[in-house]
């Protein structure tokens, strides 16, 4: 079975994990968003990529959601040390962004190969393969495509900003995805969209994890024409989002925070919905949404409950 995963960042990479372990993970295609992207200190950092990637490769901190596992911050600790005792020092200097000293090796030979002209999908598959992953993991676009965040006090934050820095704690009233328009998608992500037989949203946040990647003129488009049997998985579980800002930012934007509110974000695009049995009294809304609720246990502490997540979406849905 052909599954395609529309993904985020930690949530998606727990769920996609776990597909790769239930299914013939050479099947598997992770469309990746990279409107969190930054250039940090110089290099070019893909944070959700790294996730779907050290998720994908076994080596993730599955507690932490970020991250390798063992990682030591030597590197990092210097750095911070130098800027405290830099003369003048009012620039940004990004030492609020930790890079491990393991991860730097990634954000190191992806720099290496995008700087010898390589587009970013071809560089995120050949990462992949360096990683052994069977997988196929695709950035939605080889273009700069930014999530941009404006404040209720108007301030536009990048998204890095706005979320390690600041801790995303900022009041939002707006968010952009700029160089959408202009954008195209990576080679490969429509035609793993239109080859699918299950097309998935794994639990990530609506808005700042999926929709940039729907964005990319012709991936909605994909998807809605497509034959796939389409899925998405409740990022909200209770009332909240399990972590990060998505329970703020959904009820900011005037969505509701229940499978409800992610049902109505992705109505028209999705024909099933896998909610939390914590939220099983939402399966008639989401049903008069003209969508197929499926109650599961969505919360993922480790690899063999993502794997059982995984399975049971597959066999809800095949
Ligand atoms: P980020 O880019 O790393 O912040 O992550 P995503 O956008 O992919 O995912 C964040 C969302 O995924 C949050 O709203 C979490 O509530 C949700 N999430 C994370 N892990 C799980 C899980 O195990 N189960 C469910 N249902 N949701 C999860
Ligand atoms: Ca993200």
């Amino acid at each position: 079975m052909r599954v395609c995963a529309i993904a985020g960042g930690v949530g998606s990479a727990r769920l996609c994990a776990g597909l790769a372990r239930v299914m013939d993970r050479r099947d598997l295609t992770m469309i990746v968003n990279t409107g969190d992207d930054e250039r940090i200190r110089g290099l070019h950092v893909s944070p959700d990529i790294d996730t779907v990637l050290y998720h994908l490769a076994d080596l993730t901190d599955w507690q932490r959601g970020w991250g390798l596992a063992e990682e030591s911050f030597v590197a990092h600790e210097r750095y911070q040390s130098l800027v405290e005792k830099l003369p003048g020092g009012k620039d940004d200097l990004q030492d609020w962004f930790a890079l491990g000293d393991r991860d730097l090796a990634t954000h190191l030979l992806r720099g290496r190969l995008l700087d010898l002209g390589r587009p970013l999908g071809e560089v995120t598959q050949a990462l992949a393969e360096a990683f052994g992953i069977e997988s196929t993991v695709l950035p939605m676009s080889d273009d700069p495509v930014r999530t941009v965040l404006t404040t209720t006090e108007g301030e536009r934050l990048d998204f890095q900003t706005y979320f390690v820095r600041r801790h995303h704690t900022d009041d939002l009233s707006n968010i952009e995805y700029t160089g959408a328009e202009q954008s195209t998608p990576a080679h490969g992500v429509i035609e793993a969209i239109q080859g699918a037989e299950v097309v998935i949203i794994p639990p990530s946040n609506p808005v700042l994890s999926v929709a940039p990647i729907l964005a990319v003129p012709g991936v909605e488009k994909a998807i809605t024409r497509s034959a796939a049997i389409r899925a998405a998985v409740s990022p909200i579980v209770g009332g909240r989002a399990l972590k990060g800002p998505a329970d703020r930012v959904l009820s900011a934007l005037g969505h509701d925070v229940s499978p409800v509110g992610v049902a109505r974000i992705y109505k028209g695009l999705i024909d099933v919905l896998v909610l939390d049995a914590v939220d099983e009294q939402h399966a008639p809304d989401i049903e008069a949404l003209e969508m197929r609720p499926v109650v599961l246990d969505t919360i993922m502490t480790g690899p063999e409950e993502a794997a059982r997540l995984a399975k049971d979406i597959l066999d809800a849905v095949a």
